[in-house]
């Protein structure tokens, strides 16, 4: 007996965690600085920690009251009713439940390239299609409405990400709302603000007072430093009531991940750190690094590594990250996301990015090893 004949489906490709590459190399995990997933190098918000331990001894029990709580701490964070809070086992989860409400099957989505993987995978799943718009290396992945309406074609819903990973641009406000009129009544403009806390500019949210068209996306995975937890939610438009209670997984979210989130969200210094450092570090790549990189809104920046010596099989991105891996620096190489030039380096703490940028600088001279 087999499953469906699922071969055609993409596998989502991680950025390669420590462990991983330790137990590879035969090497102790500690030696090593990983700034290839955009995790949160100052661990989790010590609230949520806290919390956590507290709690460990009341999971015997369903979580219903800590989701509600969860669910009303979020509400009133964005000033939103608690309906459209669309709580779920990360931002990924949410995507899943959001692709049950919208899509019949044949129904399609518009997603960036590069983008993220998983919108098109969760699509799938749900018997969507997929059709993509172009971010231009040439244009610095400029994001502009007319840039998505090129590619639009009455799909069910447009995914703009931003700030946007891994290039780090992001959509002007008056963009996104004029490609949210200029698209259909029944299309829904998705904006994605995984990275919103390390931006300077003000959340897409604002847009849902005005529209019944605009959905926001957010996790706890990134600032909050809880991606292990996998929590993240969706905001959703005022008119969709009680949709969530139709499509959600029973209990998705975990009793502990509800405690932390609640805890991690009143957190204030905690993010405050981390995206004050995360801006730092930014800077320094930006000022310190021998290859050219771009503006960045999230806490990673996008470095082109074009010029970097290989042995002319591998792509620049891959023959650089594996140099730095070596020297105990993992860093994204953006092959998957079709940028096989470039590299993406997680913003980590100030003794981590030194010590990127002087590894990154020691690859970019260097001599291949034969
Ligand atoms: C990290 C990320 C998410 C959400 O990740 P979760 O860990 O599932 O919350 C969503 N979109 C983008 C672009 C991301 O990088």
């Amino acid at each position: 007996m087999e499953p469906r004949d699922r071969s055609s489906y993409a596998v989502y490709q991680a950025g390669r965690g420590i462990e991983e590459v330790a137990r590879e190399l035969g090497r102790d995990p500690e030696e090593f600085v990983v700034l290839s997933s955009n995790e949160n190098p100052h661990g989790p918000s010590p609230a949520a920690v806290e919390t956590i331990e507290a709690h460990a001894g009341g999971v015997n029990r369903y979580p219903k009251s800590s989701h509600v709580d969860l669910v009303e701490a979020i509400a009133e964070r964005w000033r939103l009713a608690p309906e459209q809070v669309w709580l779920a086992p990360g931002g990924d989860g949410a995507l899943d439940y959001l692709h049950r409400a919208m899509l019949d099957p044949g129904d399609g989505i518009l997603v960036p390239r590069p983008g993220f993987a998983y919108y098109a995978m969760s699509a799938r799943y749900h018997h969507g299609d997929v059709s993509t718009y172009d971010l231009s290396k040439a244009d610095d992945f400029a994001q502009t409405a007319d840039g998505v309406l090129a590619s639009y074609d009455g799909e069910r819903i447009v995914f703009v990400i931003s700030p946007h990973s891994p290039v780090g641009s992001e959509m002007p406000m008056a963009e996104v709302e004029r490609l949210a009129a200029e698209t259909d009544d029944d299309t829904l403009v998705v904006v994605d603000e995984a990275y919103g806390e390390f931006s300077d500019r003000e959340s897409k949210r604002r847009l849902l007072d005005e529209r019944a068209d605009v959905a926001v996306l957010r996790t706890f995975s990134k600032a909050y430093g809880l991606a292990g937890l996998r929590l993240g939610y969706l905001l959703t438009p005022a008119a969709w009531a009680d949709t969530y209670a139709r499509v959600n997984t029973p209990f998705s979210v975990n009793e502990l991940a509800c405690r932390a989130g609640v805890a991690a969200l009143a957190d204030d210094e905690f993010v405050e750190e981390v995206v004050e450092t995360s801006r730092w570090a930014r800077e320094y790549l930006h000022e310190h690094l021998d290859a050219p990189t771009w503006e960045s809104g999230g806490n990673f920046v996008l470095v082109d590594v074009s010029d970097a010596p290989t042995d002319g099989e591998e792509t620049p991105g891959s023959a650089v990250a594996g140099a730095t891996q070596r020297r105990g620096v993992i860093v994204r190489d953006c092959s998957s996301f079709g940028l096989p030039e470039c590299i993406r380096v997680t913003t980590g703490t100030r003794e981590e990015t030194r010590r990127a940028v002087d590894v990154l600088n020691g690859v970019l001279t260097e001599v291949p090893e034969a």
